[in-house]
């Protein structure tokens, strides 16, 4: 219906009308009669011709992208500031405290909650990715991780099946674990260089195979890390559930201000809404996640992401 209404009114605004329209123009103009190229046509070509020639001399035929006059959207004129100098080193002081917000199985809640309040203080986060939970109900999908990543985000690979019996498993199961929920994240331009494992499950072989295929290895183990001396293979953190209260996360900062240590904060569902008796152990409310965001921000301690440790470590 929006076609033939199209066409009508193309037909009415045609100068020539009806059956004398445009299209009967372009052919008369480019063939006549008995098949030969018009006049008309023959001067048309070397007139185009020039015509692109002064362009691409002079410079004024050309689809120049907004960047390259230095100007952006806005019309305000920029100038390109490398990364090195807009964000300083890669390598960090490793002689400070730094906090890490890590959130595990990507839940949902995460990207509509945490990452903003965290965006809102230009802290990153990492995500640990159960890649067989992702485009289910209450998970992220394939474009929010997307977005996370390219946000400054770390993804880490949480399994793909989140089995928490994964200590019994033998080699090959494990290895084919790991490879496979690595080459998932690949294939979906995410990249992932930590394994967290699933409900903190740890086991010698387990352990082993995850240095064939990660950088990193990760349960949930309590305790503080030291910057200068950080076994990524047996990362510590601080597991914040719903028992724990602000006045405990806000010792933690302390304590990893104190101690200039690598406080790793892990999250799971963050505020979540609760109707069912006794809450979920696995839900951080609104009121606490906010509350321990504002106190990092205050203790001025440096948020980072794993990779920023580990690319500033001392060989
Ligand atoms: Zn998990």
């Amino acid at each position: 219906m929006e076609n033939k209404d199209n066409e009508l009114n193309f037909d009415q605004n045609t100068p020539q009308g009806g059956d004398q329209g445009g299209q009967l123009l372009t052919r008369k103009v480019a063939v006549d009669k008995d098949g030969k190229h018009s006049f008309l046509f023959w001067l048309i070509i070397p007139v185009v011709m020039i015509w692109l020639s002064i362009g691409y001399i002079t410079g004024f035929v050309k689809d120049k992208p907004l960047w390259s006059g230095g100007k952006n959207v806005l019309g305000e004129t920029t100038s390109v500031v490398p990364y090195f100098q807009q964000h300083g080193s890669f390598t960090e002081n490793l002689d400070q405290a730094f906090i890490t917000f890590w959130f595990d199985d990507a839940w949902l809640s995460q990207y509509l909650e945490a990452y903003p309040k965290l965006k809102s203080n230009n802290f990153p986060g990492v995500i640990a990715v159960f890649v067989n939970g992702i485009e289910t109900p209450n998970y992220m999908n394939w474009a929010q991780l997307g977005i996370l990543q390219k946000d400054g985000w770390e993804i880490t690979d949480h399994s793909l099946a989140h089995d928490c019996s994964m200590q019994n498993w033998n080699v090959e199961k494990i290895s084919y674990e790991y490879r496979t929920s690595k080459f998932i994240l690949w294939k979906n331009n995410l990249s992932a260089d930590i394994f967290v494992t699933p409900c903190g499950v740890d086991s010698e072989i387990m352990r082993e195979e995850a240095k064939k295929t990660f950088m990193g290895y990760r349960t949930v183990d309590p305790g503080l890390n030291d910057p200068k001396n950080v076994n990524f293979y047996n990362l510590k953190v601080k597991n914040v559930d719903d028992k724990i209260t602000t006045s405990e996360m806000r010792s933690w900062v302390d304590e990893a201000k104190d101690s200039k240590s690598w406080l790793i904060l892990v999250f799971h569902k963050v505020g979540e809404k609760n109707t069912e008796p006794g809450g979920d152990e696995f839900n951080t409310s609104w009121e606490n996640f906010q509350d321990v965001v504002n106190y990092v921000k205050e203790s001025n301690i440096k948020v980072v992401v794993p990779r920023q440790i580990m690319t500033s470590q001392k060989p």
